[in-house]
């Protein structure tokens, strides 16, 4: 039988995240596995959005804009509100599993009085209703979960999904309409006081095309200078961690790489000094090409690597980093 789903985007300083064009291509590919049907973007902001109607070309059958005052900054409750006043028209309503599709999906899964799947790797349908494959036990397991519940509610993982999956129920050249939704009353409880953006202007671990990523191999903080000038070398690049050096305070959260952390899908990884814990491994191993420097010839990264470098990172970096200077100078 044919399925409509709602997927819920997110913006960033009114400009639509590059993670709402993956829960719209997550939407697309779970409403082919249902049989068909609509894929309805929904989109949250105090003033238009820039990008919104661009959601048809990533494979939005719809696009509903939400404007309230109040809806600049994440809005847990008017958000949640909002939601599920629609949410009964769709067999599923889905979100991003980063830091507010976390926190949103359950509170819109509580007010419907439905089951949720976070941090989704795969969606699928049996006998009408959708299959969430998600990973469990600090992703050692993969389990999946039948969502029974109408609609069913779930959370996708980043850089899982595709980000741009065309509409089949929709000629290409014809530009989507954004239409605008009605906000329902809600009642505040939770207010956002303000966004802390990171210190330095430095690219999000999970949207760089390149990403280095350091560990405890490094020894002490003053040492990531030796990852971030690799990086500037390369340009484009984001510097990441693994959990040991940001749980010991070297690294922001924000750069943290992994189960815990981000998952990352660049065209290209290396890695540092980092052992390639099963944790580590969930969040780069999709990465197109992986390279791991490690003096350890037996550490696990080894296992995931394309190209593995065995020797002292504290020789090997510099190296690199003067050779792909030198590469990139020739043009
Ligand atoms: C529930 C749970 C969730 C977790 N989530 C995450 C997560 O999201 N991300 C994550 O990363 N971890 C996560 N972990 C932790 C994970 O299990 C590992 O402890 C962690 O990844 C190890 O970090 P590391 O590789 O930097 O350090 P280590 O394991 O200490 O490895 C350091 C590596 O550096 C190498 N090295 C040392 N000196 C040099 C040198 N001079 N030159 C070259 N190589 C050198 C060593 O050979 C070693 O392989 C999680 C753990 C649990 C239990």
């Amino acid at each position: 039988m044919p399925a409509d789903i709602l997927a819920v985007t997110e913006t960033r300083d009114g400009v639509l995240r590059q993670v709402s064009r993956e829960v719209v291509g997550a939407a697309r590919q779970l409403s082919a596995a249902m049989g068909g049907g609509t894929v309805t973007a929904l989109v949250f902001g105090s003033a238009p959005v820039e990008g919104a109607a661009s959601l048809g070309a990533s494979g939005a059958d719809r696009v509903l804009m939400a404007t309230h005052a109040g809806f600049g900054e994440y809005n847990p409750d008017g958000f949640a509100a909002t939601v599920a006043s629609v949410a009964r028209d769709y067999a599923a309503v889905l979100f991003a599993a980063t830091a507010t599709g976390k926190d949103l999906a359950p509170r819109v899964a509580a007010r419907l009085g439905v089951g949720c799947a976070t941090d989704v790797v795969a969606l699928g349908a049996e006998g009408g209703a959708v299959v969430a494959t998600r990973p469990v036990y600090a992703g050692k397991v993969l389990e999946r979960v039948k969502l029974t519940g109408v609609p069913a509610v779930a959370s996708v993982r980043t850089n899982t999904f595709e980000a741009s999956a065309p509409s089949t129920a929709r000629p290409p050249d014809r530009p989507t309409a954004v239409e605008a939704l009605q906000v329902p009353e809600f009642t505040q409880r939770v207010t956002v006081t303000g966004v802390k953006a990171p210190e330095k202007a430095a690219l999000d671990v999970a949207e760089a095309p390149i990403v280095v990523s350091g560990g405890r191999g490094l020894k002490e903080p003053a040492n990531f200078a030796l990852l971030e000038a690799l990086a500037e070398a390369l340009g484009n690049t984001a510097v990441g961690a693994s959990r040991a050096v940001v749980d010991a305070g070297w690294r922001e959260h924000g750069a943290q790489v992994g189960q815990t952390g981000k998952t990352v899908s660049p065209g290209l990884y290396i890695a540092v000094g980092i052992s390639g814990a099963i944790q580590h491994l969930a969040g780069m191993r999709t990465a197109k090409t992986i390279v791991a420097i490690n003096r350890d010839k037996d550490a696990p990264i080894f296992k995931v690597a394309d190209y593995g470098i065995v020797g002292d990172l504290f020789e090997v970096v510099p190296r690199l980093t003067e050779e792909v200077k030198k590469v990139r100078a020739q043009g």
